[in-house]
């Protein structure tokens, strides 16, 4: 791979900027998101996410270490593999963090939970004061306006439409535009509107989650997803809906809403919480109307004693933790087990080595320390993603007309097919990086 030319001196005046961009992290892999700009002048992160597996024993990885001075992270959303490894930064620095405002309240929830959750696990850890100093350099970032971060680079974030306050990175650097997606959805899903097309760029760092998949139409899928539901409450049963607490599980209580289903339908675990931020934004949201009333229409547990009551009668539960990693689906599993004609429908991916992939693959999973048999229980996955498919990255790339592809954030397959397409379809330089690898883009880009 492609490595790093050293500077000459003078170099810097001679060719105006010097920028280099390096790959810390979700180099081929889903996790860790770290992306390094350096101009010489200035450093700026995009992103500094951890990698949390279910195999963890110490601690979930980091992304590599930045040396040095660092100006500023611009963090394109919540999620923990993007935001989750910020707090160690500040052990050494103090950089100005840029992010959307709707992201800062679900970032601090997410990293309070996971710190929970690592403390519980013996895991090392930052120290919740991290946090704190984090938020204390937040500079909130709307969409649509141009933000200097230091003297050569500025930047406008952009809708993603991938959760809540998601944002796509256009950068100027110097006189180079270059566009980081971030995780991303262009087409429409009934909580969010679909991301656009960033507008040409010299370089695009694009995300390859599903690099050489697509999704069925989400319609389709809505439809057969409600077919299914209805099918197992017409029949007497109760559905529990594992669903991921940042958009998905908001997502489907609106989809259950608009279809009028006449069972109770219960929300349980962290969504509440995040669903009150989303209430917060209603600029955010596609359909605001049906959303807010869907989440008056929804049933909240906010007791453990509550759960005990869900089952006397057909419902549906959405509830957390999306690949079943702990959280109050826990609680229900043991009864649903004994329930007649329930189902267990997943609606978000399962990643190999969850709890959720083994039910999904082997109908058991390990109820408190016992390998326990679901094989009564209807289990089946629906693909509603937040992230684009293949169709969705060649169209993003094909709108920027870029000099050169960088694609990360996807296994390395997923990364090389999206390579192999832009050589195939465009002809310009594309790369999938590995850990560490730079770019300096007067080599591509002139
Ligand atoms: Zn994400
Ligand atoms: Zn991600």
């Amino acid at each position: 791979m492609l490595q790093w030319l050293s500077a000459v001196a003078g170099y810097y005046t001679l060719v105006g900027v010097f920028m280099k961009i390096q790959f810390l992290g979700a180099a081929r892999e889903v996790g860790r998101s770290a992306v390094l700009v350096d101009t010489g002048e200035s450093k700026v992160l995009l992103d500094y996410g951890l990698k949390i597996s279910s195999e963890d024993v110490v601690a979930p990885l980091r992304p590599l270490p930045v040396h040095g001075y660092l100006d500023a992270v611009i963090l394109s959303h919540a999620h923990l593999d993007h935001c989750g490894a910020i707090p160690y930064l500040f052990k050494a620095a103090e950089p100005d963090v840029f992010t959307h405002p709707a992201t800062v309240p679900i970032m601090e929830m997410l990293i309070k939970d996971s710190v929970n959750i690592a403390r519980s696990r013996k895991q090392d850890s930052y120290q919740l004061s991290s946090l704190k100093r984090v938020l204390r350099k937040v500079k909130p970032s709307d969409y649509g306006h141009e933000y200097e971060v230091t003297s050569d680079i500025s930047f406008e974030f952009q809708d993603a439409g991938h959760i809540l306050g998601a944002s796509m990175t256009k950068m100027h650097v110097g006189d180079y535009k270059v566009v980081y997606t971030g995780d991303f959805k262009d087409e429409d899903t009934r909580l969010h509107k679909g991301a656009k097309p960033p507008g040409k760029a010299d370089v695009i760092i694009v995300e390859a989650t599903y690099g050489n998949k697509e999704h069925p139409d989400r319609k389709e899928l809505e439809n057969e997803f409600i077919e299914d539901v209805k099918a197992v409450v017409d029949s007497g049963g109760s559905v529990l809906l594992p669903c991921f607490a940042v958009g998905r599980a908001q997502e489907i209580v609106q989809l259950l809403y608009a279809n009028k289903l006449h069972v109770p339908v219960y929300m349980d675990g962290m969504a509440r919480a995040i669903s009150e931020i989303y209430l917060e934004h209603p600029e955010l949201i596609r359909d605001y109307n049906e959303f807010y009333n869907a989440m008056r229409w929804v049933n909240w547990i906010t007791n453990p004693r509550q759960r005990q009551e869900v089952f006397n009668e057909p419902s549906i539960i959405v509830t957390t933790a999306g690949m079943l990693s702990g959280g109050p689906a826990m609680e229900y599993l043991p009864e649903l087990k004994t329930l007649k004609n329930s189902a267990l429908f997943f609606t978000g991916f399962q990643v190999p080595g969850t709890p959720g992939r083994q039910m999904l693959e082997e109908k058991k999973m390990n109820l408190g320390g016992i390998l326990t048999n679901f094989s009564n229980v209807n289990i089946k996955y629906f693909d509603f993603s937040a992230h684009c498919d293949s169709k969705g990255i060649h169209k993003f790339i094909k709108a920027a007309d870029p000099k050169l592809v960088l694609v990360n954030h996807g296994e390395e397959e997923q990364c090389n097919s999206v390579v192999e397409w832009v050589k195939d379809e465009i002809g310009c330089y594309a790369f999938a990086p590995e850990l560490r690898d730079k770019f300096e883009l007067k080599d591509f880009v002139g």
